[in-house]
Order: structure tokens, then C-alpha cells, then sequence
């Protein structure tokens, strides 16, 4: 494999998809005796990004018991409607399933001629 410490790449392309240098790339700062391997990850990757992604926090939102009353109706789904004709008995497969015939019964098998 081929690396480039200064660009941050290595042929097997882990460091590229992952911003965490790859074994290839460890072994060569180590022969290098160059930076630590932490420094060579990702800015996302680091401490300071996580702690900056979770500086700010989110509120609780307050049960429906402690929602403010406006003194409006309250929302009140529609009524169902029966739709016209005859309702289906036979639950209606989805496409992975087989399509209709018992299971029980067992369909007769020729062997070919
Ligand atoms: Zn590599």
C-alpha cells in the first residue's frame, strides 16, 4: 500500500472513507517517528468536535398533562366510512408471500418424461 502522510491517503483507501489513519499509514508514522496517530484523524474525529456537537442541549418537552389549555374544541379524528361493496374476507398477501392454495394440501409432482 501507498501512503501519503502529507495528503492523509493510503491506497487501501480506509483513511480516505474513515478520516482514522489505517494500519499502513500507523506503521509508517511510527517509522517516520512523525506525530501520533490521534493527530493524524479527522477534525470531526476529534474530542473538541464532540464536545462542540453537544455544547448546546435540548430541552425535555413537557407531558400532554402539562400542555396549556386554549379552551378549544379538541381535534377529533374523522369518522370511518364504509366503503361501498362487499368487504373482502381474504387478508390481502404481500409480494414476498405465495400467492393463494393450502398448505395442508400438497400438490401432486410428475417427474419429467
Ligand atoms: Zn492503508
Amino acid at each position: 500500500m501507498v501512503v501519503d502522510l502529507r495528503k492523509r491517503t493510503c491506497t487501501c483507501r480506509f483513511w480516505q472513507l474513515t478520516g482514522m489513519p489505517c494500519m499502513h499509514a500507523i506503521s509508517c508514522m511510527q517509522d517516520k517517528n512523525d506525530k501520533r496517530a490521534e493527530e493524524y484523524c479527522h477534525e470531526w474525529l476529534t474530542m473538541e468536535a464532540y464536545r462542540k456537537t453537544y455544547a448546546f442541549h435540548v430541552n425535555p418537552v413537557k407531558g400532554q398533562d402539562l400542555w396549556e389549555k386554549t379552551g378549544r374544541p379538541t381535534l377529533v379524528s374523522p369518522p370511518i366510512k364504509p366503503k361501498p361493496g362487499r368487504p373482502t374476507k381474504n387478508r390481502r398477501k404481500d409480494k414476498d408471500e405465495e400467492g393463494s392454495g393450502s398448505k395442508t394440501r400438497m400438490k401432486r409432482k410428475y417427474n419429467p418424461i
